[in-house]
């Protein structure tokens, strides 16, 4: 028992202590702030925050342009010098997380509560979010259990040696065309990850019973990676919640990993992704140095029929089109605006989720060397990338709570496009 008046000290400290126990990083103190620049000059002095490694400050979401939130954690040493240095420039801020470690806090004792490990897809719990373990043995229970319709590919190993896998969901033939969705290529966008084994779920249960689906997988593949970055996930969950990137080693730097949103062979090196190994865009030393990008190349080279792609991220609530490198229209701009209306309109429909939908740079920023430029550079016209939930409020924090809603609507905006691609073959 803790003395009235000093319990939530003592909290913080035994919180603190736990977390030395365990290695992991502690977030106490962190808040995560929502910047408002109102003009180009505000833009630009936060530009100038971002280039001060010494204040450690993680952008959840960049400064672009005047009016575009800027969200940005803060660790607890630097927040009197941010919010002078706001003050004193005019720029309007507020706070969005008063401390992190608070929710993280939430997360864990809800991971907790719920950890039970399941002996079947249906009673594995949807609601929560899950360890690269339980993930993993979620996808052999699966197979197990629905042998006829998905298997389990192994398409490569993680830098640190991990399996990569891929679930495909097929009813016959032979490298039929097919569809394409990751998620978690960074590792802590977690409400992906809980989506994709969601997604898993509702194709076994959908198929024979939703014509939509059913008509969809009796003509095409589909190919599902929930975890795409499994150091960077199994790191969220051991060290730091809040890594993003992989956990590759850059020779003459002591910051790890390279972000592997920024790490393929499309406008690779351009503005919009970062030469430097301590930023959490930087794009390697090469395209695909990334094994865990190289073994999805390698498997869509091989594979050669791929017709969709879809690589899901979040937060922000967007569903994006190429490019993200150029400003120059994707030549099929028109029938990807035409298919990312219909999609958002499917997932608004039912919670009312608001979507913004338009390509990468117009509606978010410029960003080089992702996923879905290379996809569209390989012919597979229709690439899409989803920001998923929140606009915000939690961000990468999002609450399980809000889970299976997320994937929910997300599914409905995923089904308008694979609709899409079955009726319109090329
Ligand atoms: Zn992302």
């Amino acid at each position: 028992m803790f003395p009235i008046g000093c319990s939530m000290r003592g909290l913080l400290i035994l919180s603190v202590l736990l977390a030395a126990v365990f290695g992991k990083e502690n977030f106490a103190g962190h808040q995560v702030l929502r910047i408002s620049a109102a003009d180009e000059a505000q833009v630009q002095k936060v530009k100038e925050l971002e280039d001060l490694e010494h204040l450690q400050l993680d952008f959840w979401r960049g400064p672009t342009h005047p009016g575009a939130p800027i969200d940005v954690r803060v660790p607890f040493p630097s927040l009197q010098a941010v919010k002078i240095f706001l003050e004193a420039h005019g720029i309007g801020y507020t706070t969005m997380i008063e401390d992190v470690q608070a929710l993280l806090d939430e997360e864990q004792e809800q991971m907790f509560a719920l950890r039970a490990w399941a002996r079947s897809s249906d009673t594995f719990n949807y609601a929560t979010y899950h360890t690269l373990e339980e993930i993993y043995g979620f996808l052999d229970l699966l197979v197990a259990e629905h042998p006829q319709l998905v298997s389990k590919l192994q398409i490569g190993s993680s830098y640190e040696g991990r399996p990569i896998y891929v679930l495909k969901f097929s009813t016959g033939g032979s490298n039929r065309p097919a569809i394409w969705i990751d998620t978690g290529i960074h590792s802590r966008e977690w409400v992906t990850q809980a989506s994709g084994v969601w997604f898993a779920k509702k194709i076994t249960q959908d198929y024979g019973q939703d014509p939509t689906l059913t008509a969809i997988l009796d003509s095409l593949d589909i190919f599902l990676e929930i975890v795409t970055n499994p150091d960077g996930f199994a790191f969220t969950h051991s060290k730091n919640r809040m890594w993003r990137k992989t956990r590759s080693l850059t020779e003459g730097s002591s910051c790890v990993g390279v972000d592997p949103n920024r790490n393929w062979d499309a406008g690779f090196g351009l503005p919009g992704a970062s030469s430097n190994p301590c930023s959490e865009t930087y794009h390697g030393k090469f395209a695909n140095s990334e094994v865990e990008v190289k073994s999805i190349v390698d498997f869509v080279k091989n594979h050669g029929n791929i017709k969709a792609f879809i690589s899901i991220h979040s937060y922000s609530q967007l569903l994006m089109y190429p490019y993200g490198y150029t400003e120059e229209a994707a030549p099929d701009r028109d029938e990807l605006d035409q298919v990312a209306k219909s999609a958002v309109t499917a997932l608004t429909s039912l919670y009312g989720t608001k979507f913004e939908y338009g390509s990468i740079i117009k509606t978010i920023y410029q960003a080089s060397g992702t996923t879905v430029d290379w996809t569209y550079s390989q012919g597979i016209k229709y690439s899409f990338t989803f920001e998923l939930r929140d606009t915000g409020r939690y961000g990468f924090l999002l609450p399980a709570s809000q889970i299976v809603p997320t994937a929910q609507e997300t599914w409905l905006a995923l089904r308008i496009i694979m609709e899409h691609t079955l009726n319109h073959p090329y």
